[in-house]
């Protein structure tokens, strides 16, 4: 079993440099797909309460033969529950649901601009982490200015920002914010979610080259811009695959020549338009 590396958020805590995305795993066969993650190695759980999947996740936690202590459960703050009261809420929610003591990430799902409440829910998530109910906190989906205000507004900068990121979507600009301001990346849809990329000739030739396939060089590609990717996958085996991205490294033209597939976002979600409630 594979040790998945981890690196320090600006908040001291220890993050694994990837982890499992959980969106569609629900039911007994997803506390079960989640339990072969763990025994796989991952650390690090992706959830949201849109994902309507947190009672899985926490009874994958409860089964797992890991300790507590030594996951790492994410979940997000839907649009719904933006605002100060309505985001404490909404924490204590997730940690009923879950059936969890504490949740090691908490993120605003999308800053949903026209609402304009993101700053007054990050508050509030600044006073969970302080009665740690949270250990760190971040935000999904923000842009730059988005960014720069939760900064200027509060003086506490996320520890992550959770964002659109595959080799189609290298966002460069915004790593580049990110490093500046100590901002740890996480990129969601890694794998672009199995769209014709992992047919892409430049990953095919790679693969062929260090021996892995073309998804483990999507993902030692993330790994090497400093992302955390998540990918999702339901089965024990491609859970292995995804997982075993640390035992080569791609030469910086390699990188830059994966990150030259850029054509823009898939989903056209761009965060000053796009919002979910
Ligand atoms: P993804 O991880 O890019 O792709 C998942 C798809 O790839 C699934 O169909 C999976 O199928 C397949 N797959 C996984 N490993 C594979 C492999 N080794 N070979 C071939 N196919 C493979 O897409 P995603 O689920 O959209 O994104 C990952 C996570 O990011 C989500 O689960 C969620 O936690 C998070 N997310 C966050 C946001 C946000 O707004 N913050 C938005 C979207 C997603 P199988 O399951 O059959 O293996």
């Amino acid at each position: 079993m594979p040790t998945i590396p981890t690196v320090t958020l600006n908040d001291g805590i220890a993050f694994p440099e990837l982890g499992l995305g959980t969106y569609g795993l629900r039911g007994a066969e997803g506390v079960e797909s989640i339990v072969a993650a763990i025994d796989a190695g991952y650390r690090l759980l992706d959830t949201a309460v849109n994902y309507e999947n947190e009672r899985e996740v926490g009874d994958a936690v409860r089964a797992a033969s890991v300790d507590r202590d030594e996951l790492l459960v994410t979940t997000k703050i839907p649009g719904r529950h933006h605002g100060y009261d309505d985001a404490i809420e909404s924490t204590n929610g997730s940690l009923a649901v879950m059936g969890l003591d504490w949740i090691d990430l908490s993120l605003i799902h999308w800053p949903n601009p026209s609402v304009d409440k993101y700053v007054d829910t990050w508050r509030a998530m600044i006073d969970l982490r302080e009665r740690q109910l949270l250990r760190s906190i971040g935000v999904s989906n923000f842009t730059e200015a988005m960014l720069t205000r939760l900064i200027d507004e509060t003086g506490v900068t996320p520890a992550v920002n959770q964002v659109e990121l595959h080799p189609y979507f290298p966002q460069t600009e915004l790593r580049a914010f990110h490093a500046e301001h100590g901002i740890r990346t996480e990129s969601w849809s890694p794998l672009a979610r199995r769209s014709e990329l992992l047919q892409e000739q430049v990953l095919q030739e790679l693969a062929e080259i260090y021996g892995v396939t073309p998804t483990q060089i999507v993902l030692r590609w993330h790994v090497q811009l400093g992302s955390t990717p998540i990918p999702k996958s339901a089965d024990p085996d491609r859970q292995r695959e995804n997982a075993d991205v640390f035992g080569f490294a791609l030469t910086d033209d390699e990188v830059g020549v994966i990150s030259g597939l850029e054509r823009g976002r898939l989903w056209g979600a761009h965060p000053d338009t796009h919002e979910e409630m």
